[in-house]
């Protein structure tokens, strides 16, 4: 029998070469099978499926390198304070209220958010990862899921197994949507030796290490103070350097960093938001393109960024990024937007898996349109898909070639239930604060 194939049509669609106009993806089994140019497309047989899309771009949809789902129930409760009293004095004393279901009723709200600005595949790093798991199967998205490791409490230990238990568990699971990282907090709330045994047990079930590392200005002081290096130094000295890391944030990186990377080349969860707001400074995302850095965009945590839509995240990466350079063309339009999607499936070692809209790779695919006031005129696409966007042009979302999203309507996710839910739960979580 032959397999069923849905046949996307739209005004044109970015492959790894370019644009193809009034382009026809072929999708079967989940997987891009081609993309066809106009008149080259084989003739849809009867059982086929045609998603026509019309005036809208076909993009591969957005990965999001780096956030904290369920963090959504604490958007904007402690806004404008410096990163220590933030953690310590708000965001920690609402985390403690959390009961079980809650993670589980923010985690879903934050994929509404995510699904309605494109992002087809997330970077989480949380605790419930069974919460997080399930809402993930449910919402029909990509999750690299990986339970937050801290040994302060002295619960390193227990964490690390039910860190590798949940891996043995869900590793492929959802039809292949769920992988599983470790992820060690930071340098600053495990131990090197610790961090050592993370990376033993990584390589042992095959897996990658996720990680906040050079954060901050205290941090990295703080770490050279210590252990005599950098956190990037740190994480050398104590092996995880063999296998795949993930480093969130890499704002503050020395010459030696940076010389490490001609060799080494970890990937890099870069949070413009979540850093120029908190006042942390901002990654050298020029010079990390220029290495050739595996280099994906993050949102953070809601608590952090306030918003998880990917176009600003694109925005605040170009601007800040020339904030520094003082360069207007580099980088551009293009490296940031391949970035919001290749560079972050690279990154976290997803990159024959989605990223790009190619034969073989799932179809993760999203439309945008790019008409109505505040979009036209569209001289450049990617112009205007980097610097006038923002997710409300985001109609159509595809994962593993299933709709999740069509023009404002969530098809897995319940919203008004899930935002209810969620509504009730923060207003217990910050009650007290
Ligand atoms: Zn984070």
């Amino acid at each position: 029998m032959q397999t069923p194939t849905t046949w996307i049509k739209s005004a044109a669609t970015l492959t790894p070469s370019g644009f193809v106009e009034h382009a026809t993806v072929q999708v079967a089994s989940g997987q891009v099978v081609g993309v066809w140019a106009e008149g080259e497309a084989p003739a849809p047989q009867s059982a086929d499926q045609v998603l026509d899309l019309g005036a809208q771009l076909v993009l591969p949809g957005f990965v999001n390198t780096h956030t904290h789902a369920a963090m959504n129930l604490l958007r904007g409760f402690s806004d404008d304070l410096p990163l220590d009293p933030w953690l310590k004095e708000h965001v920690y004393p609402a985390e403690a209220r959390l009961q079980p279901g809650d993670i589980g009723w923010g985690t879903k709200a934050a994929l509404l958010e995510m699904i309605a600005s494109g992002i087809t595949t997330f970077v989480d790093m949380y605790f419930a990862l069974d919460e997080v798991a399930a809402a993930t199967r449910e919402s029909g998205i990509r999750g690299v899921l990986g339970r937050g490791l801290v040994t302060v409490a002295g619960r390193g230990q227990e964490a690390l197994a039910e860190a590798c238990d949940f891996h043995r568990r869900m590793q492929g699971s959802a039809d292949g949507r769920i992988t599983t990282w470790l992820a060690p907090h930071a340098p600053y709330t495990t131990t090197p030796e610790f961090l050592e045994e993370v990376g033993q047990a990584a390589r042992a079930l095959g897996t990658g290490v996720h990680i906040h590392l050079s954060e901050t200005t205290r941090e990295v002081a703080d770490c050279q103070a210590q252990y005599g290096v950098s956190p990037f130094g740190l994480m050398r000295k104590v092996g995880l350097d063999r296998q795949p890391l993930l480093a969130a944030h890499a704002v503050h990186l020395t010459d030696d960093d940076l010389a490490s990377f001609a060799e080494w080349k970890p990937g890099i969860a870069h949070n413009p938001i979540s850093n120029l707001k908190m006042g942390c400074g901002m990654a050298p995302v020029a010079q990390l393109l220029a290495l050739d850095m595996p280099l994906g965009l993050g949102t953070d945590g809601v608590a952090s960024a306030n918003s998880l839509d990917f176009f600003l995240t694109m925005k605040a990466s170009i601007w800040g990024a020339r904030g520094i350079t003082g360069d207007p063309s580099w980088p551009n339009a293009e490296q940031i937007l391949r970035a919001a999607s290749w560079g972050g499936a690279r990154a976290v070692g997803l990159d024959q898996v989605t990223g790009a809209i190619a034969p073989g790779l799932a179809a993760d695919l999203i439309g945008v349109s790019l008409t109505g006031a505040g979009l036209e005129p569209v001289h450049d696409r990617t112009s205007a898909l980097v610097y006038s966007a923002t997710a409300a042009a985001v109609k159509t979302v595809l994962v593993n070639g299933k709709l999740v999203y069509q023009d404002g309507a969530f098809l897995t996710l319940d919203q008004e239930a899930i935002l209810a839910h969620a509504a009730e739960i923060s207003r217990r979580l910050v009650a007290v604060n």
